[in-house]
């Protein structure tokens, strides 16, 4: 099957050939084409590998996200940390009282300033509902 052939196979057999061009040059993958346009605006590079590269580049991406992924539910897994405060951040914490706007400043500004080189530790003391896991878990994913 020449080029011509598998382009109008590959656009389905029921487009007209409107354009076509020989011998072209891709400078992206190297590789030597020829173009082929149809009337339904589809093109064919017959040759060029520009679009496989790609696509292998996204799978080759996806399969390392789901590796990530994977090494990131492992971690919650066998972590004592409650579902629901994975998502926990200063961005979505709503200080209903003083006390607790007074909590999220000392947080923030312990997080703010933390450094690897002078470790400091924060004690968060006070009862149920405050907030104190959701501002600890904020402090953490921080960056
Ligand atoms: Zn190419």
């Amino acid at each position: 099957m020449n080029g011509l052939e598998k382009a109008i196979k590959q656009s389905g057999f029921r487009n007209e050939l409107i354009e076509s061009e020989f011998g072209l040059f891709c400078d992206k993958c190297n590789n030597k084409y020829d173009y082929y346009k149809f009337d339904n605006g589809q093109v064919v590079k017959d040759g060029c590998d520009c679009e496989l590269i790609e696509h292998h580049k996204q799978q080759k991406e996806a399969f390392f996200k789901r590796i990530e992924r994977n090494k990131i539910e492992k971690i919650y897994r066998y972590s004592i940390i409650p579902y629901d405060l994975q998502e926990a951040t200063f961005e979505n914490y709503e200080p209903q009282n003083e006390s607790q706007e007074k909590l999220f400043n000392i947080c923030k500004r312990y997080a703010d300033n933390f450094e690897l080189k002078n470790k400091q530790s924060l004690l968060l003391q006070g009862d149920f509902g405050l907030g104190k896991s959701h501002l600890a878990m904020a402090s953490t994913t921080r960056n």
